[in-house]
């Protein structure tokens, strides 16, 4: 699968849209703990500038839902960029508002205007066509870069590329660095091949456990979700995390898991809290003894143990989601033992998902893994083998 490449496009002097995924995580003050995905659009922006483009740039952050909500700016992002890219940033106070729009046929070239949090607007979610043409009424050309986002089909990501035709539009360096591994990495992984999947809900992975199943020969899960597949076993969980609805959809992924071959871990231990806080007592229980009212907030030194073990002839591994609530120091054990072990191992190591992504460079082991991606959901879609709605209006025609 070939994408348009934006080095075919004929950039020089002109205004380019650039959709990037800026959704990075912050802190309680608005101060920006993981700024991966801003310098991972670095290359892409420096590119267009270096071609002396006006450079139009559109990110989401958070659910905003369709308003302007003052925490949700992208003020933050702004600044971080321009100490970044060491050049002025000017940002729009309006998405496609008459402040963003006239700002944005003002800009000169190597100029860079930031629109606001595109989910200020409620089309944006919803794929409307007046959003898509309000935005590429800004620029001549529309280059994608938020891989991140690339498997929804909304206004900056998907509507908007059909206002462009081939000659206008390619996929940035990020979006075709991230096809690129995870193509070669679902046509011939080494095996054998380990999922660990984490997490807050089984709801948010289920669709891609499914299809998971039939491409990994070991699943391991972790985080809240784990909950779910115990409860369906008949242990008692106390207040653990729990999606009562989804107890049948648990039980198929371990049938399936069952016929396909694939071998299914779930926790044999946790650590168990009274209260959702760190300074809450708690104790290490099995999995099977966790006492009423009491909630699993990490995997425990048992399921580190079995995890370390079940991952060491691994060749292959792909990390989704954490172990437990690592944010929390008092439960983020778990998931920094698996961090280590991973790090350390020889397999190819693949992370996904933002979560995952902080909590190993909170840790300072993401220099130690092969791939960080900057997309959970997305890199999913794709081991799943699908072609993420942003990606598939901008592969080469003749191949589409
Ligand atoms: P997700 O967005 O689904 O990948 O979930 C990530 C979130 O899951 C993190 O914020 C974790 O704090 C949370 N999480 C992980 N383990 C647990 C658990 N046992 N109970 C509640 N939340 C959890």
């Amino acid at each position: 699968m070939e994408l348009l490449n934006i080095k075919n496009l004929d950039l020089a002097g002109k205004k380019v849209f650039i959709r990037c995924d800026f959704n990075v995580p912050m802190d309680e003050f608005g101060n920006i703990s993981d700024d991966r995905r801003i310098r991972s659009a670095l290359a892409t922006i420096n590119y267009c500038i270096d071609q002396d483009c006006a450079v139009i740039l559109a990110s989401h952050s958070g659910r905003p839902d369709g308003k302007v909500i003052e925490k949700y700016s992208l003020a933050p992002v702004a600044k971080r960029l321009q100490q970044l890219l060491k050049r002025d940033v000017i940002l729009a106070k309006d998405v496609v508002g008459e402040d963003a729009i006239s700002k944005a046929k003002a800009l000169k070239e190597t100029e860079i205007l930031l629109l606001e949090n595109l989910r200020y607007e409620p089309g944006e979610t919803e794929n409307e066509l007046e959003l898509s043409e309000k935005l590429a009424s800004m620029a001549e050309f529309y280059v994608n870069d938020a891989f991140g986002v690339s498997h929804r089909a909304h206004s900056s990501v998907e509507g908007i590329t059909h206002l462009f035709d081939e000659e206008h539009k390619a996929a940035g360096f990020l979006l075709q660095k991230e096809i690129q591994f995870f193509g070669k990495l679902i046509q011939q992984p080494v095996r054998p091949f380990a999922a660990i999947v984490g997490g807050s809900k089984v709801s948010g992975k289920l669709e891609a456990l499914v299809n998971l199943l039939p491409k990994v020969d070991k699943v391991l899960i972790g985080g809240g979700m784990a909950f779910t597949f115990l409860k369906q076993m008949g242990y008692n969980i106390g207040a653990s995390l729990v999606e009562d609805d989804l107890l049948q959809d648990a039980q198929h992924i371990m049938d399936e898991a069952r016929r396909l071959g694939v071998k299914f871990y779930l926790p044999v231990d946790v650590v168990a809290a009274e209260r959702f806080a760190e300074d809450s007592v708690s104790k290490l229980v099995s999995a099977q003894e966790i006492p009423d009212n009491w909630m699993g907030l990490d995997i425990g030194p048992a399921t580190v143990r079995l995890y370390r073990e079940v991952l060491n002839d691994v060749q292959t591994v792909l990390w989704n989601g954490p172990m437990g609530v690592y944010e929390m120091e008092k439960f983020a054990r778990g998931s920094n033992k698996i961090a280590h072990f991973v790090a350390d191992s020889y397999a190819t190591t693949v992370v996904g998902g933002g979560d995952t992504a902080d909590l190993v460079q909170r840790i300072g082991l993401d220099e130690e893994m092969t791939f960080i991606s900057t997309g959970g959901g997305a890199s999913l879609e794709l081991l799943e083998g699908k072609i993420l709605p942003g990606v598939l209006p901008l592969i080469k025609k003749e191949e589409a």
